[in-house]
């Protein structure tokens, strides 16, 4: 399986990390050796002081596609999860300096935190999902998927120009603002319309 995220998606977080906003969807991937197993606490890596969590509600494909259309993309997922998109936010200032790629700031192991997944059905709509990120009890993220530059739909359709989507591959939708730091014994709980579907300690 891989993992697709999509950056800049949420005019607010473009804006706290003076991104330019783009003209489509930034795309970048992790490894699957970038899944973090379940129960696991998060290890902060030795080659960042600045890992920040990035909340982000996250997209299971559920069939092969390829150039599909944005009307025929909700045929392609059937669960909706919550993740948490970590990255050494101290390593990327300084690829993006040189103009290069993120991975070494965004795919290192253990830096996909995937929840709980829910049913698509159990919601009236994929564009007005509420979501939640708290740290140590106290909300430090919510978003809603109505304020997604592009919506999820509009992201599987864009994606599959270019990467055949396949069965378990999970997209990332992109993080609302409010990203911050993680320190050694922080708690990260994360919410889906109140609903607890990830619980994360921080080594
Ligand atoms: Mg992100």
């Amino acid at each position: 399986m891989k993992i697709i995220c999509i950056g800049r998606n949420y005019v607010e977080h473009i804006e706290e990390l003076k991104n330019e906003r783009p003209d489509a969807p930034v795309i970048f991937m992790k490894p699957d050796t970038a899944i973090l197993p379940k129960k696991t606490p998060f290890t902060i890596p030795e080659f960042s002081t600045d890992v920040h969590h990035e909340v982000e509600i996250l997209v299971k494909i559920c069939k092969v596609g390829k150039y599909i259309s944005p009307k025929f993309a909700h045929k392609y997922y059937d669960e909706i999860g919550l993740g948490i998109d970590f990255t050494a936010r101290d390593v990327q200032a300084e690829l993006k300096k040189k103009g290069l790629p993120w991975e070494k700031a965004k795919a290192f192991d253990g830096s996909a935190i995937i929840g709980d997944f829910l049913s698509k059905d159990d919601f009236n709509s994929v564009e007005n999902i509420t979501f939640e990120l708290q740290k140590n009890g106290g909300m430090v993220q919510k978003g809603n998927t109505s304020h997604m530059l592009w919506k999820i739909d509009e992201i599987v359709s864009y994606v599959s120009q270019y990467f055949t989507l396949k069965k378990g591959d999970i997209i990332f939708t992109g993080t609302p603002e409010g990203v911050g730091k993680v320190s050694t014994n922080d708690v990260l709980e994360g919410f889906i319309e109140n609903k607890r579907v990830l619980r994360l300690h921080i080594k």
